[in-house]
């Protein structure tokens, strides 16, 4: 009855700290009908994270390069450091009927937004300001400073909620994952209409 679709770009996006990372992990580990898009970065590992599994980790000339060579989808400069999505395999994988999700920040979210304009935005809100901090504190992996810099980045952030498609609320990562599968869901029946 349908013919075969683009897969959906969905972008999820807000705040660092609001738990962008963990729900997304969680929405993985529940569906294997979402693939998910590496970052290239020129921030340095955290302990435990893998080259080419939680970001492609790059010197800022290597990032360079990748820029002029018209390599990423789209990319940003966030706290000190460069952040971008590489365009080949998202390219590839909605070509295939796949769908994809960008977890990026909202700079790079507005620049996807331009490219995409068919793609599915979508807000991860903390449930306060506050909230957030004790979130960025507990996780003890920033300095005093990084995490004031990170907040006042939030707050400005959370201006921009305006031009998302949908506002999920990270009260807790087993209810934002589901509202972000009822989003899903409902999206592929949206685009079913013939
Ligand atoms: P973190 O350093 O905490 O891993 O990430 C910092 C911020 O960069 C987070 O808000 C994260 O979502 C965002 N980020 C990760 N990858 C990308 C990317 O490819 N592009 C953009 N624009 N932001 C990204």
């Amino acid at each position: 009855m349908f013919t075969k679709r683009r897969g959906l770009l969905l972008v999820l996006s807000g705040p660092a700290g609001v738990g962008k990372g963990t729900v997304c992990a969680a929405l993985r580990a529940q569906t294997t009908e979402i693939e998910y898009s590496v970052s290239a970065t020129t921030r340095a590992p955290r302990e435990g994270e893998v080259d080419g599994v939680n970001y492609f980790f790059k010197s800022r000339e290597a990032f360079e390069r990748m820029i002029s060579a018209g390599e990423l989808l789209e990319w940003a400069e966030y706290v000190g450091n460069y952040y971008g999505t590489p365009r080949s395999y998202v390219e590839q994988t909605l070509d295939s009927g796949q769908d994809i999700i960008l977890e990026i920040e909202v700079q790079g979210a507005r620049k996807v937004r331009a490219a995409f304009p068919e793609g599915v935005f979508i807000f991860l809100a903390p449930p306060s300001l506050q909230e957030l901090r004790n979130r960025i504190v507990n996780r003890g992996t920033e300095t005093e400073d990084v995490i004031n810099e990170r907040m006042n980045v939030a707050e400005d952030e959370l201006e921009l909620m305006s031009m998302y498609d949908y506002v999920v609320e990270n009260d807790e990562v087993d209810r934002a994952v589901s509202r972000i599968q009822a989003i899903v869901t409902a999206e592929h029946c949206r685009r079913e209409r013939l």
